[in-house]
Order: C-alpha cells, then sequence, then structure tokens
C-alpha cells in the first residue's frame, strides 16, 4: 500500500487529502498538522472576533473524527521538522509527547501555508497585542474583547487590516488604522480606490492614519498602552497586527526542493515540486498569474483550496492541471463592498504593457430602485490589444460581486469591447439595463479610441 503523507491540515493539505482519498481508496493517508486545529477557516476569524459568528467550532469544516470515518489520519500538534527527499521519510516531533520519529512516505503534500510579517519594532510580545490569523489567535482576541477596551489600533491596512477594523467598528469599540503606505489596500488596489475605501472608512467613524509607520508599541508590563508613530502615540488597550504574510517555505528549501522567484515553492501545473513523489498546495507555494504568464505567491483560500484539489487528484492517480490565477479577491468593511482582479496600474506597467485606467460610477439597481447603492469600477486595459488586464470594486451592498464578471472576462482574454455586449441579466433591483460590466467594457474601448 502506498503512503501519502500530508504536512499542515487546512486549505491546502485536506484539499488535497480528501482528493485523494476519493480516487484512491487504498491509499494510507496521514496528517501532520501542528497546531490544535485541522480544517478551519482562517477567512472567517475576523467574524469570529466581530460575533457574526457566535461559536468558534463553526469556522471548523471537519473534525479529525470525520476525517478518521473516510480512514484519514490527521495528527495534532505533530510537526514535521524535516524532510528527506533521497530516502523519502519526515521526522515528525510530536509535540505533546515531547517525541520525534521517521515516517516513510511514498507521496507527499507540502501545504505549510504562510506565516505573517512581523515588524522589527519594540513591544510585539505586550499583553493585548494580537494577530488574527489562527482559531487560536480568534479567541484569545475575544477574550480581550470581554475586558471591554476603550481604543483598538489595527496596524496594516490590507484586508485582513480592514476586517479586523470592521470587527471592532462592529462592536462598537473606537478604532484606529495604522497604514505606512499612502493608501489602504496599497498591495492589491490602485490608490485612486485605496483612497475611495479609506475616506469611506472615515465617514464611517474609522480612524484611518495613512503614511504612518509605526515606531513602538508601548505598555505597562500587564497591558498595551498605546502605539506610537512618527511622534505620535495613539492610545490602545487592544492591538491588532495585520502586515502581511511570507509563504512557510524554509522546510521545504532545508530539504533541497526548489523554490521559485517569489520565495515560494516552485511547482508545476500537477503541483509537483522538484523532488520525486513530492506536491505542494496553497500559501506556501506558486502559481502562474494568467495575465503576466509569471509565477506569484498569493495567499488566498480560493487559490489553496483548488491547489489542493489538483495535487489530490494527481497524487490519487487521476491527471489535474492547475490553470492558474488572477488574484480575485473581495472584501467589506460595514456596507463598504471592495474587490478586484488582474493586475494594477502599477502592476501591469511593471509587467510591460502599455496599461491604460478608466473608471465609472454606477449603481447597483435602476436610478429609481430605492435600494440601489452607488459604486465605482476601474478597469485596465492594454492598448495595444485593448483586452482587460484588471479591475476593482468599491461601493456599496450588491457592488463587491459583480468584479467576478471582470474575472471571467479576464480569464478568457476579452476585450473591453467584447464584454460591451455581453449578455448579461437585468431587472430594476439587480442593475440598470446596461449592466456595469456592460459600461466598463464600452469605456475601456472608448479610451483606446
Ligand atoms: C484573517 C484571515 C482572513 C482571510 N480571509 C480570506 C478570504 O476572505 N478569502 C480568501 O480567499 N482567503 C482568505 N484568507 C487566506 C486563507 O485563509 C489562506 O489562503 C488559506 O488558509 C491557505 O491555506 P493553506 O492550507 O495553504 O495554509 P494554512 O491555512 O496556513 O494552513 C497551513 C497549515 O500548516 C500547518 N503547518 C505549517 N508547518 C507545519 C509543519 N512543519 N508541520 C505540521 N504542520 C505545519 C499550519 O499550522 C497550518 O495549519 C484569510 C487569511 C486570514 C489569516
Amino acid at each position: 500500500m502506498s503512503r501519502l503523507i500530508v504536512v499542515g491540515g487546512d486549505a491546502a493539505g485536506m484539499s488535497g487529502a480528501s482528493q485523494a482519498r476519493r480516487l484512491d481508496p487504498d491509499l494510507d493517508i496521514v496528517v501532520y498538522e501542528r497546531t490544535n486545529w485541522v480544517s478551519y477557516a482562517a477567512c472567517g476569524v475576523p467574524y469570529y472576533v466581530g460575533e457574526d459568528v457566535r461559536e468558534l467550532r463553526q469556522l471548523q469544516a471537519r473534525t479529525p473524527e470525520q476525517f478518521a470515518r473516510t480512514d484519514i489520519d490527521v495528527r495534532l500538534r505533530h510537526e514535521v521538522v524535516a524532510i528527506d527527499t533521497s530516502a523519502k521519510a519526515v521526522t515528525v516531533h510530536d509535540l505533546d509527547a515531547g517525541t520525534s520519529s521517521q515516517e516513510q512516505y511514498d507521496l507527499l503534500l507540502y501545504g505549510t501555508g504562510a506565516r505573517p510579517l512581523l515588524p522589527a519594532i519594540e513591544g510585539l510580545d505586550i499583553n493585548g497585542v494580537f494577530q488574527v490569523r489562527t482559531l487560536d489567535d480568534a479567541a484569545a482576541v475575544r477574550s480581550a474583547i470581554g475586558e471591554n477596551p476603550q481604543h483598538a489600533v489595527v496596524v496594516g491596512g490590507g484586508y485582513i487590516g480592514l476586517e479586523a477594523a470592521e470587527a471592532f467598528h462592529n462592536l462598537d469599540i473606537p478604532v484606529t488604522v495604522l497604514e505606512m503606505a499612502g493608501t489602504v489596500l496599497s498591495r492589491t488596489m490602485d490608490p485612486e480606490m485605496g483612497e475611495l475605501v479609506a475616506s469611506q472608512m472615515r465617514e464611517l467613524g474609522i480612524d484611518v492614519c495613512t503614511n504612518t509607520r509605526v515606531d513602538r508599541i508601548a505598555g505597562t508590563d500587564s497591558r498595551v498602552t498605546g502605539v506610537e508613530a512618527a511622534g505620535i502615540t495613539y492610545p490602545a488597550d487592544i492591538v491588532v497586527l495585520g502586515l502581511g504574510s511570507a509563504p512557510n517555505a524554509e522546510l521545504a528549501k532545508a530539504a533541497g526542493i526548489a523554490l521559485g522567484p517569489t520565495g515560494a515553492v516552485a511547482v508545476d501545473n500537477h503541483q509537483r515540486t522538484s523532488a520525486e513523489g513530492v506536491y505542494a498546495a496553497g500559501d506556501c507555494a506558486e502559481a502562474i498569474n494568467r495575465i503576466t504568464n509569471e509565477p506569484v505567491n498569493l495567499h488566498l483560500g480560493t487559490i489553496a483550496n483548488k491547489q489542493g484539489r489538483v495535487a489530490g487528484t494527481n497524487m490519487g492517480g487521476g491527471d489535474a492541471s492547475f490553470p492558474g490565477v488572477l488574484g480575485t479577491a473581495i472584501t467589506k468593511v460595514a456596507d463598504i463592498e471592495i474587490s478586484r482582479t488582474g493586475l494594477s496600474l502599477a502592476e501591469a506597467n511593471a509587467a510591460g504593457f502599455d496599461a491604460v485606467a478608466t473608471g465609472l460610477r454606477s449603481s447597483t439597481g435602476s436610478h429609481y430602485w430605492p435600494k440601489s447603492t452607488q459604486m465605482r469600477i476601474r478597469t485596465i486595459v492594454d492598448r495595444a490589444t485593448g483586452k482587460l488586464l484588471g479591475a476593482q470594486v468599491v461601493g456599496g451592498p450588491g457592488s463587491g460581486k459583480r468584479i467576478d464578471t471582470f474575472a471571467m472576462a479576464l480569464w478568457t482574454g476579452l476585450t473591453g469591447a467584447d464584454l460591451e455586449y455581453v449578455d448579461l441579466s437585468y431587472a430594476p433591483p439587480f442593475s440598470g439595463v446596461w449592466e456595469p460590466a456592460n459600461i466598463a467594457g464600452r469605456k475601456a474601448a472608448s479610451i483606446l479610441d
């Protein structure tokens, strides 16, 4: 019987294990996960903190017992500390027993995820300073919220920082977001759209400070008291860090498995790494950007699940290829919906396109529909071919998921002119008779005329 060892028991690892099991009932499958949790939704952590989700266990998709019913052996609190690709063995440390063992594999799925980036500043370990990445983090933040904090500071204005800010806002805890770039969401959205998000957040009463680099977190022995940035102290009795993440690729690197230019594990379209029998998927692995054809390392659950499934299909004896990514993502802050796909203008120009951006204002329903909300759409277009390269949406309820129309247009290589006449749905509660994507297509085409 062949043996599959999975390192990391979340989106990529468990998608891969489950899919391999579906295809090969005889495979011996063992999953090593170093935390207390398997198959959990990190994406739900901010919503648990903000009390949209009541119970922590709701964020767990399946338990070890449920996996055992499909003969997948999940070992929690077991850390893989070394991989020997020539002996096809891993060294596993049992964190509770304090013992180590060598385990042989025929197939290995490397799904170790990503870790938070931390700034080199004083005070990160002060009581009251949190990450919002794991379910244990979620429980710790909720418990601190139970102590009635008077002011929260979120360091970092990316997706996770904004979702954390929304959680505090929902709980009526005054919150300040400190972001060192000129706008929020600076790594994913064009500055014009980031600024729009920041200004709408300020209208909600969330204090957003851009161009603000944090120098130090201050506190007493027992508790955080504030965050210092550019000579100003922002008072805080709870601080959340959301400063981005880096792939957990060290274990692979130490095993001689090739990393790509992004620093994540290099994979082919079958999720195979450079080592015989070793696959990688999820946040720790690269993916090909379908527009630039260059490897990227994006930390999105959508990609982790799909890559895990592709790896599982191939490990289970099937044949699947991962088709690449666009970086389509969505979030919200209260009623502000924010989404993006493809390249930003800066990314497009950096990739060598002669790109141009065009924007429009539209609404989520007919002008006379009482619940219509406003939205701003920005599209990035290649002057040479007229093809769409990217899109971003900021607007009220009903606007964000419109990004999926643009993602499909990018996926299939549509030009703005193609998108103008795509047959999209209409009724007054849902859009104008020209769906905003049709209008965006027309604008994208006309800017080239
Ligand atoms: C707060 C938050 C919100 C998010 N929201 C969204 C969202 O709305 N939409 C979206 O698409 N994505 C979102 N994401 C990203 C998404 O959660 C990740 O992309 C996804 O979880 C990646 O899955 P993964 O399996 O690759 O890695 P992970 O989920 O990080 O899992 C890797 C697992 O490997 C374990 N591990 C690592 N090394 C070892 C080792 N040596 N031995 C044993 N175990 C090991 C880790 O403990 C971890 O459990 C969010 C992430 C966070 C933190």
